[in-house]
């Protein structure tokens, strides 16, 4: 297989690449300093796009390549794949789906706590030696609050029982209702919102579900109400979300994912009741590790004829 071409669209993990590049002949796009110049000497000879959460395979790109058989994500998210020209062009798409459900699932109750309980604020406490001069302002409760979950999937549903170990009824909304679920659906957002007081993000970003926390949403969560996103940044109408936070009209906002990350809109920096994290839910060495060997049993399965892991389409 050394000399199957395989495209990386940005850098997403180290060991991903040295893996790649025992088996294939791997080209990193980010080293080439044009990337027209990149794609009229090399477009011929990849057949596989190996993306991730930054880069994936938009039409241009797919375009460019005229013997692209396979794009090969790493993240379960799809959001950076023109998916309907893949299926027009008979290109095959796998993720990475169950190896980071736990993570982001366990991320998600930890950016609760950290929102409700100011955990990071107490270390910043702490460490500036606030301390001494007196305790720390009181929090509120985690423990039986109502959780409402957008996207009961995988990560969704793992979320979900780990708020059930807290004592917190869960409810949620998806485009249809779950049967054999025992947890309350609500058939819209704005219901949803306006009966919970901690919402979390955990569907796939679509053009249904981009900017689905709008004004209308963030308002029925009120100002006891908590914003949790741990699925993609433009769920969320990002300066609605700001004004919403300095007026007051939101209690507090827990981000692991931004509508134009790495970039955080500064405003955010100067808000105690928010915590912001560098889009790391999956992000632990044991599952950055199982993501890259899906990636490349998905590469060899397609490579040697034989039926790929975890297949999209
Ligand atoms: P999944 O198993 O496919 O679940 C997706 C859920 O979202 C399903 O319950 C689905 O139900 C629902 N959904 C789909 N479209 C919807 C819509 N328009 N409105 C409301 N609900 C909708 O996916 P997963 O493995 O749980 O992953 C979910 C997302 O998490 C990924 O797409 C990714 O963007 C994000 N993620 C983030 C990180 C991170 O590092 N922060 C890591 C991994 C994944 P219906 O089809 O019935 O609507």
């Amino acid at each position: 297989m050394e000399s199957i071409g395989v495209l990386m669209a940005s850098p997403v993990n180290p060991y991903l690449e040295q893996e790649l590049d025992k088996r294939f002949n791997l080209f990193r796009l980010w080293e080439y300093p044009s990337k027209p110049e990149f794609l009229k000497s090399h477009s011929q000879s990849i057949r596989a796009v190996v993306g991730g959460v930054s880069a994936g395979a938009d039409a241009e790109l797919i375009q460019a390549l005229p013997k692209l058989e396979i794009v090969a994500s790493f993240s379960v998210g799809l959001d950076k794949i023109d998916l309907p020209k893949c299926k027009e062009k008979g290109i095959k798409v796998t993720n990475t789906p169950d190896v980071l459900t736990e993570d982001v699932a366990d991320l998600a109750i930890g950016l609760i706590l950290a929102t409700l309980r100011r955990i990071c604020e107490c270390d910043r406490y702490v460490r500036k030696g606030l301390w001494k001069k007196g305790d720390f302002q009181l929090t509120t409760k985690f423990s039986g609050k109502t959780v409402g979950i957008i996207g009961l999937g995988r990560i969704g549903m793992a979320i979900a029982k780990r708020a059930e170990a807290f004592r917190c009824p869960v409810s949620y909304y998806t485009r249809s209702e779950k049967s054999d679920c025992k947890y309350k659906y609500y058939p819209s957002v704005v219901e949803l919102a306006s009966n919970c007081q901690i919402l979390v993000v955990a569907c796939p970003l679509t053009g249904e579900t981009r900017h689905i926390i709008n004004r209308e949403v963030i308002d029925a969560l009120g100002p006891k109400g908590f914003l949790i996103n741990i699925a993609r940044g433009p769920h969320v109408d990002e300066p609605e979300l700001v004004s919403a936070l300095i007026e007051g009209r939101l209690g507090g906002a827990g981000l692991d994912v931004f509508e134009n990350e790495p970039y955080v809109p500064e405003e955010l920096f100067k808000l105690d009741n928010v915590v912001l994290l560098p889009h790391v839910g999956s992000g632990t060495i044991e599952t950055r590790q199982a993501m890259a060997d899906l990636v490349i049993g998905n590469l060899e399965a397609h490579f040697l004829n034989k039926p790929r892991l975890t297949p999209v389409i």
